[in-house]
């Protein structure tokens, strides 16, 4: 099936949903599709929590204003797995193949956690951050459960502050910055409702211990994680616990990107003043253009849907504000920036890559991400390099030489492409 828009956005998290609401109310028809079952993205999915503060606030008020606006067509479980032509997207819903043709096309793909490997990763019980709060969402419970939360990033008190309201044990969280930054970053934000924002994480986890400059080293168990053994780089000490969340900050999701055939710079999509891309007629907006937070994401989805429009001098009026905002992105990476001696945390038999099984000995031999991938399948399973190449970039400074279709794992018959007659539509659609 070919359904053709005006402007199609990949991702409803809140730059996509921003980026949706300001196309559609502009007069365009707009697709918004995710591949998660309901918009949100990562950080506004799952049921109204107990707890009201800002972000809530903002998911109320941001999902009431997509409901409310009939000229966006939102594709739920819907993934674009590959570019089917010029102006032309292809997904999967449901198990079928969909094929979306777009005049305007809006990236707004988000981010995913880092992982690093380290000896016990692979044991059950061991989780992301983020992952481990996806989960809860989605119904795993956690009452009871001692949870030790650590790696680096502001989502880790995020995640305390959670999983504490679910009902769990939250031990510790160990973030790997050190305090003199985290301070420094504190400071930063001072006159910001940022700073009133992690107080309030903070002040929900404080019956929590919370160290900085510390890490875990290793997980420990028979058949699920029994206890995580965490380091402040001078000494170590063991913690038992049920579950360990833990993740190194973010990394952009850039592969419909580079797929797509626009410019990175430092892993990160480049866009102009006005969310362009250097392709003509995409735009991305949110955590592929830097990892900012949830206000950085919507200013972004707002400039890019009214451009995308052609709302150019209302585009504009948001820029200034944009701009503020993305210094913040400049403060977490330098905060959250990951310190060298994390790169000695795999052993010799730690896997990297665990869709194909790899381990650090056979990986580290190679000098470059091509060769490990021809010489091991490291990176080729259905991750496609997603986790360990993320990691190999941070532990080797390895970058992937290409992205290549389907950048997600899909049917036969989708990737197969369309039938006669779907193809005879988009012939017909083409000539008109
Ligand atoms: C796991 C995780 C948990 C987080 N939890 C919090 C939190 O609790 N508090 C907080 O302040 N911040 C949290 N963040 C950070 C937060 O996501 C960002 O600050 C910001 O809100 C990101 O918005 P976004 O719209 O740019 O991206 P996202 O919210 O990531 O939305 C991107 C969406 O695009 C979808 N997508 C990507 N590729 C495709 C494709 N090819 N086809 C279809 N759909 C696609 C993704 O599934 C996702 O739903 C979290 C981040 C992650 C990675």
């Amino acid at each position: 099936m070919t359904r053709s828009f005006d402007i199609v956005v990949v991702g409803a998290g809140p730059a996509g949903i921003a980026a949706a609401c300001a196309a559609a109310e502009h007069g365009q028809r707009v697709a918004l599709l995710d591949d998660n079952p309901a918009p949100g993205g990562q950080i506004w999915r799952g049921p109204r929590t107990a707890h009201r503060d800002a972000v809530s606030r903002a998911k109320e008020r941001w999902l009431h204003r997509l409901q409310q606006n009939a000229a966006i067509t939102s594709l739920h479980g819907c993934r674009v797995f590959d570019v089917a032509g010029d102006g032309l997207l292809a997904a999967e819903q449901n198990g079928q193949r969909v094929e979306l043709r777009y005049s305007k096309l809006i990236l707004a793909t988000g981010a995913r956690e880092l992982f690093l490997p380290f000896p016990g990763w692979t044991l059950p019980g061991v989780y992301g951050a983020g992952g481990l709060q996806a989960m809860v969402k989605a119904g795993l419970p956690v009452r009871d459960q001692h949870v030790v939360v650590s790696g680096s990033g502001p989502l880790l008190l995020a995640v305390a502050a959670y999983l504490r309201e679910a009902g769990a044990r939250v031990a510790a969280v160990c973030e790997q910055a050190s305090w003199s930054r985290l301070l420094r970053f504190g400071a930063s934000i001072a006159p910001t409702s940022r700073l009133w924002q992690a107080a309030g994480y903070r002040w929900r986890t404080r019956s929590i211990s919370f160290r900085a400059s510390c890490w875990p080293v290793a997980a420990h168990g028979s058949k699920k994680l029994e206890a995580v053994t965490l380091s402040n780089g001078v000494r170590q000490w063991t913690v038992t616990c049920d579950l360990l969340a833990c993740g190194f900050h973010l990394v952009p999701n850039t592969e419909l990107a580079s797929l797509l055939g626009c410019a990175l710079q430092q892993g990160f999509v480049t866009v102009d003043a006005l969310q362009q891309t250097s392709i003509a007629n995409v735009f991305c907006a949110g955590e592929p253009t830097g990892i900012g937070g949830l206000e950085l994401s919507l200013a972004e989805g707002e400039v890019a849907g009214l451009a995308a429009a052609g709302a150019i001098h209302a585009a504009q009026t948001h820029v200034p504000r944009r701009d503020r905002l993305r210094s913040f992105a400049a403060q977490l990476a330098t905060t959250f920036a990951l310190r060298p001696k994390l790169r000695s945390l795999p052993e010799a038999d730690t896997i990297v890559c665990r869709c194909e099984d790899v381990p650090w000995r056979t990986v580290s031999q190679y000098t470059g991400w091509r060769t490990a991938k021809l010489q091991t399948r490291c990176g080729m399973g259905p991750c496609q390099g997603r986790i360990c190449g993320s990691a190999l970039n941070f532990l080797l400074e390895w970058t992937p030489d290409s992205v290549r279709p389907p950048i997600f794992p899909v049917s036969i018959a989708s990737l197969a492409g369309p039938t006669a007659p779907a193809q005879a539509e988009r012939s017909a659609i083409q000539e008109n």
